[in-house]
């Protein structure tokens, strides 16, 4: 399941400049000191028991099950996860294996600012200073985790250059790191960029697998299929790690379809028509490019599934056929969205909710004596801005203007003093 010194077959490598080289050999090298430190490993289990709240709960979900008619659904909550998501599982195994490296400082880029919350959130936890890379358009678009982020103390840093987003945030970051690496760590989002991120965001995010694999033994439940969305990849892989190298469950990826399969309507790297091989941001994996190479613009409602690359091992095992992969259109998300809340209780992600719409869709595929297990990668709440104007426009804008007004008039002076001032 490890890459084979950084490929998984002929995806993935290490191209990147030569400043680069030394800080991810050390890396490298830390990482595979750490696996076999109990020290550190023993410090890594506690703090995802106390401090993330693992394991999370894998819930067998009754009426979805009667409704979809074929295998039982059951859903991994990996949303209950302090923070909402899968993504602090990565942050915090990076962030701890910085601190042992001894590093002082952390780096991070963000697109929609899920990863740079969760780096922020960890390193706030483990007392290291954050900055945190972020396209200046995203900044904008995404306050709320902006917000989230400084609350936990992080500095972050919007990148004026290119797109302003978050291809732009990497390159970035990678200037940062190779300017720095003395006492900064580069904590990557996603099971992509050079070796050795993608083996150790699979290693670190294995924790969702595993205790999913442990607890079907448990309680004896056959598990025929295992659905995962798929942006970056982390989750996916994660939630795969355990089963990868047998012959089953069937392994089902879910990409962001959109709005159609035209250029710019969609993230579909693995089923889409744009789909070509390359090299990007120091890996090689299939990302949507035009012919001369150049990186193709991207939609999704999700914007933690809108991005143009998709992790080596996934496109490894993508073209092997060991994982299928599914086109999920934003429309079909937002039904598994409602149908889910509804019928369960549980408010997926719309990341999530692409997974959700791809188990709906194979359901009756599986018998009724095996499992699809879901992973539910992460919460809906932070989706309200979005699912909001949808489900609800008329009350929606009503609201955020009576929010404006609010805002308006309200006196300086009244900010001031919540803030303690004396003005
Ligand atoms: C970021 C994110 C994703 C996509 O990232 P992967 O690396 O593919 O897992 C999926 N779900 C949620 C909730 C996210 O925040």
């Amino acid at each position: 399941m490890n890459s084979d010194n950084g490929f998984f077959g002929k995806y993935g490598g290490k191209y990147v400049a030569e400043v680069l080289r030394r800080p991810l050999d050390e890396l490298d090298a830390a990482l595979e000191k750490a696996l076999h430190d109990k020290k550190f490993m023993d410090e890594l289990h506690t703090i995802q028991k106390d401090y993330i709240g693992r394991a999370t709960p894998l819930l067998f979900a009754p009426r979805a099950t009667e409704i979809l008619g074929g295998g039982q659904i059951y859903i991994k909550l990996e949303g209950l996860a302090n923070t909402g998501a899968h993504k602090i599982n990565n942050a915090i195994g990076q962030a701890l294996l910085a601190k042992y490296m001894g590093k002082t400082r952390i780096i991070a880029e963000t697109g929609a600012g899920q990863h740079g919350v969760a780096t922020a959130a960890a390193c706030a936890k483990l007392g290291l200073d954050c900055t945190v890379y972020m396209g200046e358009v995203d900044v904008r678009r995404q306050q709320p985790n902006v917000a989230a982020m400084e609350m936990y103390g992080a500095k972050v840093c919007p990148v004026t250059s290119g797109s302003r987003t978050l291809k732009d945030a990497v390159n970035e970051a990678m200037r940062d790191w190779a300017a720095n690496f003395e006492n900064t760590h580069y904590v990557l989002g996603s099971a992509l960029g050079p070796a050795p991120f993608p083996d150790m965001v699979r290693i670190f995010q294995s924790v969702i697998g595993n205790e999913v694999k442990e607890e079907c033994e448990k309680r004896g439940v056959k598990i025929g299929a295992m659905v995962a969305c798929v942006g970056g990849g982390s989750n996916s892989i994660g939630f795969f790690s355990p089963f990868i190298d047998e012959k089953s469950p069937r392994l089902i990826g879910a990409e962001a379809g959109g709005i159609g399969p035209n250029v710019g309507e969609n993230a579909s790297r693995m089923t889409g028509n744009a789909s070509r091989e390359g090299i990007v941001q120091g890996y090689k994996s299939r990302f949507l490019l035009d012919e001369d190479g150049q990186s193709l613009p991207t939609r999704s409602i999700s914007a933690g599934l809108d991005y143009m690359g998709i992790g080596p091992q996934l496109a490894e095992l993508g073209t092997s056929g060991r994982i299928e992969f599914m086109n999920i259109l934003d429309k079909e998300a937002l039904e598994a969205v409602s149908f889910f809340a509804k019928n369960e209780g549980v408010l997926f992600a719309l990341e999530s909710a692409h997974a959700g719409a791809a188990a709906m869709k194979i359901a009756k595929q599986v018998p009724k004596d095996q499992a699809v297990v879901i992973n539910m990668s992460g919460r809906g709440d932070k989706d309200i801005f979005i699912t909001s104007p949808v489900f609800r426009p008329k009350e929606w804008k009503a609201f955020l203007e009576s929010e404006l007004e609010r805002l308006n008039e309200q006196k300086d002076i009244h900010n001031a003093k919540l803030m303690g001032g004396d003005k």
